[in-house]
């Protein structure tokens, strides 16, 4: 067993007397190492951080009471820190509580005593009784809020909102297929002190000295990029999707050239060449679309089109499309017709991290992605590309198009990537895919007509006009009203105007992050259908309503 032990002067005899009375113990000691007056803060720290980083079992605080370790100790994440006077104490606190620091006071406990309490403390296995385990779940959901406890008094507002958020993400079943819930090591480096630095440029070629921690940090991020996708080359410094696509078009095209790409009404996105976006505006856009009886995509028509319309850029990738994406396909038309390939995998980033889907990486010239959606990072966007083609693409980020990169966000990508180097994350993009075929067997065997007749992926879109005759719309307030958000969404060759659609598109990505499976999905995939079934009947809502939050209460949100 490791244990990790400190004390200030106040302590430093009891602490003496525990590591001597305990040699079968391996004990790590943070000092202090002589009775001369010091700061109790300073081994608190030191303790605090190896229990949260895992490197210790346990951690032992002393000082003259032991309160001032106490408090110095609980402000570190993932510890949690107990005053015991008695082994009565340190029973309850590791059983109930989960305590993993000893605090002691030198001056209320003998030495004979502490060993007793020490040894009640690691002996204790924490309590996994229902009430137990529902209480330390509760500390551990009120940590999401106070992490931001400072702008309780800063800025009450704003605090207000993050509340207000928390509550929402907490008790609603959220099914927006293009988000996620971060990690709170995601959440933290993103709101770190590398946000305080101007770093034009890119590692050890900056415009601004003292850029030697965000070069470390933009570099991890930029080699865990190439590590986990297989790339040659990452630019991880586009603040967002589109800009990472406006990098790719900056890098390789010159305004008025074409480019083929899927139709924001069928599935692709804004930044693919809307008329209302800046692609629409500069480029020659030409769409292509899915084929009318399968809704899928029609590889040979994309074929035939790329060659009579020569593209420069055949971009592949899509918001609301189910089915897999054959990218050694693309890579052929790409060939026949002498163009980029470009795919844009923002939905599909964490399923092509996790091998739930093929990934376009060997193939593409270019790969663009958010990292907030299935790769469940921060808020930002990534290109990947062949190296050839490294330099321009980076001089189109910087200086072409932003200024100071994002070094916070950055580093919260670099966090993202390491996380999915673990094979529990690996198995997340499985279960994704996983919940999602449930969640959609579970509305379409009561009678609903998905788009394409199913999903490959983490999302899939239910067409409710063609079968219950109402407007994605007026679908996604029933639901809202129920508990369970989704969006409305085009389906392929929509009747309706894109405010009303005919469709609604339903993403498990998130409920999975909070450790939902296959039998909640399809629960929840019934309550859609109870709520669709008929959108007037309030009580229905209500019903669901009720048992949604049931639900939610039993899974931690990150
Ligand atoms: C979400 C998305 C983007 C852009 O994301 P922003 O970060 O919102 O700019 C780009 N491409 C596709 C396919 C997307 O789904």
């Amino acid at each position: 067993m490791r244990i990790a032990i400190g004390a200030d002067h106040g302590g430093f005899e009891l602490k003496q007397a525990i590591v001597s009375a305990l040699p079968e113990v391996e004990f790590t000691d943070a000092g202090t190492f002589a009775a001369d007056s010091c700061d109790y803060p300073d081994f608190a720290d030191a303790v605090a951080e190896a229990v949260a980083a895992g490197k210790v079992d346990f951690g032992v605080l002393v000082c003259t009471t032991g309160m001032g370790m106490s408090m110095a100790a609980n402000r570190f994440q993932n510890v949690r820190a107990a005053l015991c006077r008695d082994a009565e104490d340190a029973r309850i606190a590791r059983a109930h509580n989960g305590a993993n620091v000893l605090c002691l006071g030198q001056k209320r406990t003998d030495a004979a005593t502490a060993v007793e309490i020490l040894k009640a403390f690691v002996e204790t296995p924490v309590d996994d009784a229902e009430r137990h385990a529902r209480r330390r779940m509760k500390l551990e959901r009120a940590q999401r809020l106070s992490d931001f406890s400072v702008l309780a008094e800063a800025d009450p507002e704003i605090y207000a909102t993050i509340k207000a958020q928390v509550t929402q993400e907490d008790t609603e079943i959220n099914l927006i297929a293009s988000e996620n819930t971060s990690s709170r090591a995601v959440r933290i480096a993103a709101g770190s002190v590398l946000m305080n630095k101007y770093a034009e440029g890119y590692p050890g070629k900056r415009w601004y000295s003292g850029c030697l921690p965000v070069d470390a940090a933009e570099d991890l991020a930029r080699r865990r990029a190439c590590e986990l996708f297989g790339a040659d080359h990452a630019n991880v410094q586009p603040h967002c999707g589109s800009a990472a696509n406006m990098a790719v078009y900056f890098a390789t095209i010159r305004p008025g050239d074409t480019i083929l790409s899927m139709s924001l009404d069928q599935g692709g996105h804004l930044s693919h060449g809307s008329p209302v976006n800046f692609s629409g505006k500069i480029y020659n856009i030409v769409p292509y679309t899915v084929d009318k009886t399968t809704e899928m995509l029609d590889y040979d028509a994309i074929e035939r089109q790329a060659l009579e319309v020569k593209p420069k850029i055949l971009l592949t990738g899509a918001s609301a499309y189910p089915r897999r994406i054959d990218f050694k396909r693309v890579r052929e038309i790409c060939d026949k017709a002498g163009c980029i390939m470009m795919v844009d995998m923002a939905h599909i980033a964490g399923l092509v991290a996790g091998g739930a889907h093929e990934s376009p990486v060997p193939y593409a010239d270019f790969v663009t992605t958010t990292t907030h959606k299935t790769l469940g990072g921060p808020r930002g966007g990534m290109v990947l590309c062949k190296e050839k083609w490294a330099k321009a693409l980076d001089s189109a980020v910087f200086p072409g198009m932003q200024g100071g990169p994002l070094e916070n966000i950055i580093a919260a990508k670099a966090v993202c990537f390491r996380e999915w180097m673990s094979p529990e994350k690996k198995d997340y993009a499985q279960r994704v895919v996983a919940n999602c075929k449930a969640m959609c067997k579970a509305v379409q065997d009561r009678g609903y007509r998905i788009v394409s007749g199913g999903t490959d992926n983490h999302l899939f879109l239910v067409d409710v006009k063609s079968t219950r005759g109402i407007t994605g719309k007026d679908a996604a307030a029933a639901l809202d009203n129920s508990g369970i958000v989704v969006n409305k969404n085009t389906i392929p060759y929509d009747t309706e105007s894109p405010f009303k659609t005919s469709g609604i598109r339903v993403g498990p990505a998130s409920i999975t992050t909070r450790g939902m499976g296959e039998a909640e999905a399809t629960l929840i995939g019934t309550w859609i259908a109870d709520v669709l079934d008929d959108i007037t009947n309030v009580k229905t809502q209500e019903e669901v309503k009720a048992k949604a939050k049931a639900l939610t209460a039993r899974f931690l949100v990150p």
